[in-house]
């Protein structure tokens, strides 16, 4: 009885930080430094053999403190706190959510290679795959969620791809209609394309689901990312992301992120242990509130169908990827409003408490229009392949009480 093992959310105040080091401050404090003092020249030689990977770590060694590019406490002791949650070996904290995307792309992809990727994703990667990458001279292929593995397969080969793919890059569920991908077959068909001296990796941005209600790491994922900003950080203040994995993708991540320089910097990492203190009561409560108000909207008679994982039909193909990648129905939905882009608007319009803004997984709720606001660059065929119509409106659901929410989307659906 004398070891236990703590469940994450007990470690979220105390994991990786020793008071001793710190004055016996209870907290961690903001490390705002721009670099760390030297004992000795022999100890700065090897600091520096560590972190250049000159030679491995020695048993007991722990990378000592250089320069807050390379490694800063509040940076470390938040990337230790995160691989908790996902049981990862490594984590690394970027300044976006879009800098931790794109450098995990520009780390695993050269020229002449190819990335398959679930469509819809978020609209900036969706912007980073076409637009920027095939200016290094790499293609992006989309797959989408009605396809088989065969299918998928045989795209490529039309296209003359299959060989050229090195990454795997899966959105699920996908932003904003909650459509589901099935991790293991996005894995089975990374192995397909693997050869021997070819490894593609698939990665997945976990931001719809936070680190709490899907873990692709256990579904064959062998990288995760994470735009912060969102569940992570939870309260509408800051920008940051993170990519999580086994080390031996991660040193690369890590490496690349050194020189390329854009990892968090000190205040950020702060804010964020903050919230990671917070984040499992945050998250829970916003996904009981969701219940409510999906509940609510589904009988309304001004509103046409309502997206939420809770609602998917039992025996579906999707309902059996939701039982086995979540442990919870999330806090995201969205709906059709009966009528088009002018109902949709006065909806948004006459809300009093819901917030009229983008981004998700905040404290507040958040109200939006995808077809002219998040996903208004996505081409017209895709976004009526996948369901963007006009009269389509995203909630995010926030920690108010439940029936001031409901109230809120009742007198604002009045005036539609
Ligand atoms: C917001 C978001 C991003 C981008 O993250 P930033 O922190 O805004 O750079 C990436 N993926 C998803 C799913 C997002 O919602």
């Amino acid at each position: 009885m004398n070891n236990r093992y703590f469940q994450p959310e007990s470690l979220m105040m105390s994991h990786g930080y020793k008071p001793a080091l710190s004055e016996g401050a209870i907290k961690c404090p903001i490390f705002q430094t721009s670099t760390f003092v030297f004992n000795s020249a022999e100890e700065g030689k090897a600091f520096f053999e560590v972190a250049y990977g000159q030679r491995e770590k020695e048993p007991n060694e722990e990378l000592g403190l250089i320069y807050s590019r390379l490694n800063n406490p509040d940076l470390q002791i938040l990337e230790e706190r995160l691989c908790l949650w996902d049981e990862a070996d490594e984590c690394a904290v970027f300044e976006s959510g879009m800098s931790a995307i794109s450098t995990v792309m520009l780390e695993f992809l050269r020229p002449g290679d190819a990335i398959l990727y679930s469509k819809p994703v978020y609209g900036g990667t969706d912007h980073f795959i076409n637009k920027v990458l095939p200016e290094y001279g790499i293609t992006g292929h989309g797959f989408t969620n009605t396809q088989s593995e065969e299918e998928v397969f045989q795209d490529l080969k039309g296209k003359g791809l299959e060989h050229k793919v090195k990454m795997v890059y899966v959105e699920t569920p996908a932003n904003p209609t909650n459509a589901l991908f099935d991790l293991e077959e996005c894995k089975k068909i990374a192995d397909r394309l693997s050869t021997s001296d070819k490894e593609v990796v698939v990665c997945v941005d976990n931001t719809y689901m936070g680190p709490l209600w899907q873990h692709p790491l256990k579904h064959g994922a062998d990288l995760v990312v994470y735009s912060a900003t969102k569940y992570i950080g939870g309260h509408s203040d800051l920008i940051a992301g993170a990519v999580l994995g086994k080390s031996k993708h991660m040193k690369r991540v890590r490496t690349l992120r050194t020189f390329l320089g854009n990892m968090a910097g000190p205040w950020t990492g702060w804010l964020l242990m903050r919230s990671l203190e917070t984040l499992k009561v945050r998250m829970s409560k916003q996904a009981e509130n969701t219940v409510e108000v999906a509940q609510y909207l589904s009988q309304h008679p001004k509103v046409e169908q309502v997206y939420y994982l809770g609602h998917l039909e039992e025996g579906s193909r999707q309902y059996a990827i939701y039982k086995k990648q979540h442990s919870s129905a999330g806090a995201m939905l969205s709906f059709d409003i009966k009528g088009g882009e002018a109902e949709a608007f006065k909806f948004l319009n006459n809300l009093k408490l819901i917030k009229l803004a983008v981004s998700l997984g905040s404290t507040e709720s958040l109200a939006e229009h995808p077809a002219t606001m998040t996903h208004s660059d996505v081409s017209k065929e895709d976004k009526d392949s996948i369901g963007i119509t006009e009269k389509l409106v995203r909630l995010s659901i926030g920690v108010e009480h439940p029936s001031d929410i409901i109230w809120d989307i009742e007198q604002a659906l009045e005036k539609c």
